[in-house]
């Protein structure tokens, strides 16, 4: 009897795991944007062309990589976030699973240029096909350059299966939105085929939202502020009378990572009874903030799922604590929906 079991080579490893990772180019301006959120940049620049599908690159003014780290960064399950299982458990940053870039490297043409603070001389690496093609110095400034070119060239049936560029437009601007206001602080830009899209300085929450979604949003806003033991709760709701039939602007953020959520949404939906129509959805801008080891953020690749330890008492908390802002602004019920 022969023996058939054998192990695939990494990139062909590589490749399937992008499967998961990298969906549209949408997936990498999430990836690449965490990336440099958690390099600590102040300073972020997204450049897209043809909605991502010729390119998408990322430019930070973190704390780059050194040389070997740079080519490292490309391998899979390489990861400076974690270093055990108890890790898992008390995350402080948005990467973890040192996958993204081995994936991206995968099914793509990708260029580095990155340069540590301490260094005169930073590194540019081209790969391709999950092969390192160059690695030479380069002078380029502190931080890090990532640009991913032709999405899925290797990869036609994918390649195919992309939208149209408006589609892949709107997700692009969707994870932009999510990690614009999770971070007010770090300034962003986004350039779209040369144009400008967005231009956010640095701010608080208030002026992220208003910055992002235009300035009569201003007095769209209730605040919302409630700390107990086991949670924070902090941000802001729309007035009920902005709901939108459509899904509008619905955000959570749970320590600052943007999670989908039917459970939490039906917390606040149920603190909006009464004050907007069964079919219009609430708008809401919501951070949760709880202990790290309460919480499973890996149980989904693109880790927009998390499991929280007593989902019940935050599902409560949530809701009473909507409730008490929508009081507060003396919103009362609106009995005449027709106005
Ligand atoms: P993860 O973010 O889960 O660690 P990635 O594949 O996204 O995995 O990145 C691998 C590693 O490459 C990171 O752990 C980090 O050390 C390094 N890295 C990636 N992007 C940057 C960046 N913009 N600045 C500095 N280091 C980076
Ligand atoms: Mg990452």
């Amino acid at each position: 009897m022969t023996d058939i079991i054998q192990l695939l080579p990494d990139h062909v490893a590589n490749q399937i795991a992008a499967g998961e990772v990298v969906q549209r180019p949408a997936s990498l301006v999430k990836e690449l944007l965490e990336n440099a959120i958690d390099a600590k940049a102040t300073s972020i620049i997204l450049i897209v062309k043809d909605a991502g599908k010729t390119l998408v690159q990322v430019t930070d003014d973190g704390v780059g990589m050194s040389l070997t780290d740079a080519r490292l960064s490309f391998e899979r399950h390489a990861t400076s976030k974690i270093k055990s299982a108890d890790d898992l458990f008390n995350l402080h940053t948005k990467g973890f699973r040192g996958e993204a870039l081995a994936s991206i490297a995968a099914i793509a043409h990708v260029e580095l240029k990155t340069r540590k603070e301490d260094v005169e001389v930073g590194t540019h690496i081209t790969i391709e096909g999950s092969k390192v093609m160059s690695q030479e110095p380069s002078v380029v400034p502190k931080g890090t350059t990532i640009s991913v070119k032709n999405l899925f060239y290797n990869i036609p049936a994918r390649r195919n299966f992309l939208k149209s560029n408006p589609v892949e437009m709107r997700h692009i601007i969707d994870e932009f939105h999510r990690v614009a206001l999770a971070h007010p602080s770090v300034s962003f830009q986004m350039l779209h085929n040369g144009s400008d899209i967005f231009n956010l300085p640095s701010s608080n929450l208030k002026q992220r939202i208003v910055n992002i979604f235009g300035i009569k949003t201003n007095e769209k806003l209730v605040p919302v502020n409630e700390e107990t033991e086991i949670l924070k709760i902090s941000g802001f709701i729309l007035k009920p009378e902005y709901g939108k039939k459509s899904r509008g602007e619905q955000f959570f953020f749970v320590n600052d990572r943007f999670i989908k959520s039917p459970y939490l949404h039906h917390a606040v939906a149920s603190a909006f009874e009464g004050l907007i129509k069964a079919d219009v959805h609430p708008g809401y801008f919501l951070f949760l903030e709880v202990d790290p080891h309460s919480i499973d953020i890996n149980i989904h690749p693109t880790k927009t799922e998390i499991k929280f330890d007593d989902e019940h008492s935050i599902y409560a908390m949530l809701r009473a604590t909507v409730k008490h802002s929508l009081g507060q602004f003396n919103i009362a019920p609106v009995l005449d929906f027709e106005r």
